[in-house]
């Protein structure tokens, strides 16, 4: 990489960290929104959204196709949260991510409204060149190959000269097949970052800084 042009960045789990505990609380609101608003008994909950995320993607989608849902309902209910509970502003971090070299951009499977509270509650929301969320891909979510190409369009990027950042291995194996450089964040529940091509990880977006010096450095 000789010139880093662009930078995607998750949201949730990414810029804050998974033990806040915020994402905790979405998932809470998730099952309670299949017991609650669906009607599907609660022993059942667990098992459908795993039969949702298999066959659609998301939750969503697959609450979407069964049972015919208003995708911006859904949105609003599982992403009401009391920020405030889970999360801090960090000033170190909102320096840190102005003085990374590029343009920036959230690539985000939550809604606008959730990518844009988040990123309001943390002090971020200029730092951003745009927000690539949920709403804005009609409901499809990342990992599927044709938004990242969509995204690419959109900003006029060449994916060599980009980077991406996910605490998911899973949504950084397309921008890895399209020539991106990629980092994982913290933890994976998948696969292991060793099998990402061109993969990096790193366990504190503070590395970033070093990590990003380091790879325009290489030859
Ligand atoms: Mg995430």
């Amino acid at each position: 990489m000789s010139e880093l042009e662009f930078i995607l960045f998750d949201l949730d789990n990414t810029l804050y960290p998974r033990d806040s505990g915020l994402f905790d609380h979405v998932d809470h609101l998730i099952n309670r929104y299949l017991e609650e608003v669906i009607r599907i008994p609660l022993a059942e909950v667990d098992l459908r959204r795993r039969a949702y995320l298999d066959a659609h993607g998301t939750t969503l989608n697959g609450l979407i196709a069964h049972h015919n849902v208003d995708p911006y309902h859904y949105l609003d209910y599982v992403h009401d949260v009391p920020l405030a509970d889970y999360l801090a502003p960090d000033e170190k971090l909102t320096t840190l991510i102005a003085e990374l070299p590029g343009d920036k951009y959230i690539f985000s499977n939550a809604s606008s409204g959730h990518c844009q509270r988040v990123l309001d509650y943390l002090g971020l929301s200029d730092l951003f060149v745009d927000v690539y969320d949920i709403n804005y891909f009609n409901f499809r979510p990342k990992p599927e190959l044709a938004i990242y190409q969509e995204l690419l369009d959109d900003i006029g990027g060449t994916a060599v000269n980009g980077m991406m950042i996910d605490d998911m291995a899973v949504n950084l194996e397309p921008a890895a097949g399209l020539g991106m450089t990629t980092i994982l964040y913290g933890p994976s529940l998948k696969t292991p970052p060793s099998l990402l091509p061109k993969g990096r990880s790193i366990a504190s977006l503070h590395q970033l800084p070093q990590l990003i010096t380091e790879l325009m450095m290489a030859p």
